[in-house]
């Protein structure tokens, strides 16, 4: 008989998503919205020049909330990117929006490797002085 554990929340994923559906009634996001409509339900990606119904578009943070190079820094630098001023916003129509969130997961994936590649050659390298050190005794 398997036992019911309970679903083990992370909380900072909790807050983040807390933070994300509040920064929906952000007011600069609502004055973007407005800057970027031309005409009664036709608004204009930033990208493609084209123009699209409200359903197409997608209010997009010209920095990433999360920057791909940094990583996840902390609530501080979160909550002052994820709540921008009017200016970094920008409307983007789905396909615009997929290509920018493609190119920004590449790079995170790029940088994070990166990381990764490097502190395993910290890591090499300390065991190799260590060793080479030992020699030496
Ligand atoms: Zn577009």
């Amino acid at each position: 008989m398997s036992e019911k554990k309970p679903k083990k929340v992370n909380r900072n994923t909790w807050v983040k998503g807390v933070l994300r559906s509040a920064s929906f009634r952000w007011k600069p996001r609502g004055e973007a919205l407005k800057l970027a409509r031309v005409e009664r339900g036709k608004y204009l990606c930033k990208m493609c020049g084209d123009l699209f119904g409200p359903k197409e578009i997608i209010l997009d943070h010209i920095e990433p909330v999360v920057d791909p190079k940094e990583g996840f820094t902390g609530f501080d630098s979160f909550i002052e990117r994820l709540f921008c001023d009017v200016e970094g916003f920008q409307v983007l129509c789905k396909v615009c929006s997929d290509i920018k969130t493609e190119v920004e997961d590449k790079m995170r994936m790029h940088y994070k490797t990166q990381k990764e590649e490097y502190h395993e050659f910290k890591k090499r390298k300390k065991k190799l002085d260590k060793s080479e050190s030992e020699e030496l005794e």
